[in-house]
Parts: C-alpha cells; sequence; structure tokens
C-alpha cells in the first residue's frame, strides 16, 4: 500500500479523532492508582473512549483481547490487561491506546509513574518523550522520514539508554497500521521525502538497558531482555509545510510546554 496522503476532510477526522484520543489519555492518567488492577485501567479507557462517540482501536485487532495496551516496568508494549495483575507505588506504566472516530484512527501512548518513582524511572520517562520532540523537529515537508528515526536514536544515545528495534511507529488514518514504517533507529537509507497530509504515529520505546526485547508466551506482551524498564511515548502527527501538527496531545497539554521543541531543522 502507497503513502496517502489525506484530504482536508480526512484531516478535519483525524483531528476530531486525536483531540478525543489525547483527552482520554488525560483523564485516563489521572486516575491511576496504587492497588489499581491492569484491567480495571483498561475497562475505564474503554469507557472513555466510548463516551466521546468513538470505538477503541485495539479491541481485537488482531484478536489482541483489550482496548488499552497495559505495559508495565520492563513490559514495552502490548501488555494484556488482568484481573489479576495490581498496579503498586513506585511502578511505571504505560498505556497505549487507540480511537476510531468517523471511520479514522489515532493512536497515542503514555507512560505514568505511580506514586513516588525513582529519580531514575522518572529520567527515562521524561527522556524517551523527549526523544519524540527531537525526533519530529524533522517530521516536516522536504525532510526526510529516517530524519525523525536519527533524531530519536541520537537522543536516546546521549542519555546512556537502549532503542527498541524490533518495534517501529507507522502511518495511520483509514487504517491503524499504514505504510510507511517509521523506526526509531538509524538507517541506512533517508527513508521517503516527508509531504503535507502525511499522518504517522511516531512512538519512541526506550529501555533503561539494553534495546534487545523478547516476547511473553501469550505471543503479545513485550519486554525488556534484560528486564530493566522502558517507557513510551507516542503521537499522531500531520505533515504540514511548517512544524508538525500534535494531533493527540491536549491544549493543556500544549501550554505546559511539553510542545517546546525549539527552531524546526
Ligand atoms: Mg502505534
Amino acid at each position: 500500500m502507497p503513502v496517502t496522503i489525506k484530504s482536508a476532510r480526512e484531516i478535519e477526522l483525524m483531528r476530531a479523532a486525536g483531540k478525543i484520543l489525547g483527552k482520554a489519555h488525560q483523564d485516563l492518567g489521572k486516575e491511576l492508582k496504587p492497588g489499581m488492577t491492569t484491567l480495571e485501567i483498561d475497562r475505564l479507557g474503554e469507557e472513555m473512549i466510548r463516551s466521546y462517540g468513538c470505538i477503541p482501536s485495539f479491541k481485537n485487532y488482531q484478536g489482541f483481547p483489550a482496548s488499552v495496551c497495559v505495559s508495565v516496568n520492563d513490559e514495552v508494549v502490548h501488555g494484556i490487561p488482568d484481573k489479576k495483575r495490581v498496579i503498586q507505588e513506585g511502578d511505571i506504566v504505560s498505556l497505549d491506546m487507540g480511537v476510531i472516530y468517523k471511520g479514522y484512527h489515532s493512536d497515542a501512548a503514555r507512560t505514568h509513574g505511580i506514586g513516588e518513582i525513582s529519580k531514575a524511572a522518572a529520567n527515562l520517562i521524561r527522556r524517551t518523550r523527549e526523544s519524540f520532540f527531537e525526533g519530529i523537529r524533522y517530521a516536516c515537508a522536504g525532510c526526510h522520514l529516517h530524519q525523525i528515526s536519527a533524531a530519536v536514536n541520537a537522543h536516546a544515545d546521549r542519555c546512556g539508554y537502549g532503542v527498541v528495534r524490533d518495534l517501529v511507529g507507522h502511518g495511520i488514518g483509514s487504517h491503524l497500521h499504514e505504510e510507511p514504517e517509521v523506526p526509531n533507529f538509524y538507517k541506512r537509507t533517508r527513508g521517503i521525502r516527508l509531504r503535507p497530509g502525511m499522518t504517522l504515529a511516531v512512538e519512541p520505546m526506550i529501555n533503561e538497558g539494553t534495546g534487545d526485547v523478547k516476547w511473553l508466551e501469550n505471543n503479545w506482551t513485550v519486554v525488556t531482555a534484560d528486564h530493566k524498564l522502558s517507557a513510551h511515548y507516542e503521537n499522531t502527527i500531520l505533515i504540514t509545510k511548517g512544524k508538525p501538527e500534535i494531533l493527540s496531545i491536549t491544549e493543556d497539554e500544549i501550554a505546559e510546554g511539553i510542545w517546546n521543541v525549539g527552531g524546526m531543522a
């Protein structure tokens, strides 16, 4: 499938989807507390998504049994919500959610600390988020896709972290996963030239230790090979002639200065 350029109408629908998803992430993040099960988190997230008139993108996607991927500590992505899995003070919890609004998807992930977390865990979360913003400095028309990848990787390198190579970001639109793949690591090629109207899910998955991962027996959940911590930060973005538009964050997050990457490349 070729990389699609979205029409003005499609972009409007993806803006609406992203706005809802950003709000759902913000609201769900505030609900997290020690003692909750990962299944309770999923139920709450699904309720929020549906209350905004959306369908959860992940539910039953290739057989995934839940609406929210809830990945704890050494789990990188695709943690399966479970009524026996209780989150504890000091854990870090990555929530990955997607929504479908009028046929269009938005996809985003956040990692949250539960109660008081270690300084090392807090740094990993913050720097993973930074690596997304470093990457999207190059998410503008005329740049090449793998410039985003290289910038994410460079930031992780500077911090002494490992970058997950077995999973990548992706194009997004009327399908959850579209072309192109968006790696978080250096590539020898430049990748495609970015054009206005492309929509991408950029999603650094950054590990405290090695970037190597393995799959649990459920064939979904990815964990770090050394069982050190992992963090995830993802947004759906729109390529424009200038700065990219981040479709899946809230006005509050923008006001907090989260979208503060300085000058464009
Ligand atoms: Mg994604």
